[in-house]
């Protein structure tokens, strides 16, 4: 039995999840990483010795399955989430806006509910949630992920009220851009429209999110850190962004 932190990263198969799960092994963690994709978590996971399971946050029985042999946890990366369209309120359809809720907002619910004794036993547990700038700001066309991701900043925030006084640390990590796949999932997969986001600016890479994760997790346990929020240089709001043209 490994004397090593364990980490517990959602949505490691690709992106912030990748790259922290890479960012957590090289500080000294156990990582056990979890996506649906179990090709691309192996391709995360083999080179840095991580073990990886089948994870769907959206659904009760494959967190049962995640989470079944875990008895000891110390840190928790509830990553897992994403964008699906910019419909406006006047013609968004129920089902993108459904899935969002429950991957971005139910799937962290779902997930801490889950680990939460498994974190209380390691005596220094630490929940890090992967909010975004969505979770405090809108723009035209994004209600359906900004509605889930102000959720997971209240989920945050009422947490951490209702740990105070217990050995849980509770952190919401909120980026702005971040080049990943995260725009092809939210574009259905064009390539066209994916570049666009971050035509002309330089974004953030996985690995500046992943400095921040690493960072919060490894500050003693007596300090929280609430929140960081972390943009490109060229990016003020989300909707204020300087490009080259
Ligand atoms: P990404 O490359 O698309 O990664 C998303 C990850 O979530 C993938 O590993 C995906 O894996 C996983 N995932 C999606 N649905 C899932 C489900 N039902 N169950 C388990 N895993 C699921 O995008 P990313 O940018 O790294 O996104 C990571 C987090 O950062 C998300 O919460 C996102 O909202 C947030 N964020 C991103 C940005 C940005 O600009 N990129 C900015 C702020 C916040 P599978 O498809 O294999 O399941």
């Amino acid at each position: 039995m490994s004397d090593k932190k364990l980490a517990v990263i959602t949505g490691a198969s690709s992106g912030i999840g990748a790259a922290t799960a890479r960012a957590l092994s090289r500080s000294g963690f156990d990582v056990l990483l979890g996506a649906r994709r179990t090709d691309r978590l192996r391709a995360v996971a083999e080179p840095i010795g991580a073990r990886f399971h089948q994870l769907d946050v959206t659904d009760p029985d494959s967190v049962g399955a995640f989470v079944d042999s875990i008895g000891k946890l110390d840190l928790l990366v509830n990553n897992a989430g994403g964008a699906l369209g910019v419909d406006r309120i006047e013609t968004a359809s129920d089902e993108r806006w459904r899935t969002m809720w429950e991957v971005n907002f139910l799937g962290v619910a779902r997930m801490t509910r889950s680990l939460l004794p498994a974190l209380l036993a390691s005596r220094e547990g630490h929940i890090v949630n992967v909010g975004s700038i969505a979770g405090f700001e809108t723009y035209p066309g994004g209600a359906g992920y900004t509605g889930a991701k102000h959720a997971v900043r209240a989920l945050t925030k009422t947490l951490r009220l209702e740990l105070v006084g217990r050995p849980v640390r509770v952190t919401e990590i909120c980026p702005g851009l971040v080049e990943t796949e995260f725009s092809m999932v939210r574009f259905d997969q064009d390539a066209e429209k994916a570049a666009a986001v971050y035509k002309g600016m330089t974004p953030l890479t996985s690995d500046d999110v992943a400095d921040c994760i690493v960072w919060a997790a490894t500050r003693p346990a007596h300090v929280n850190i609430d929140e960081i929020v972390v943009r490109p240089r060229d990016q003020a709001t989300a909707t204020v962004v300087h490009r080259e043209s």
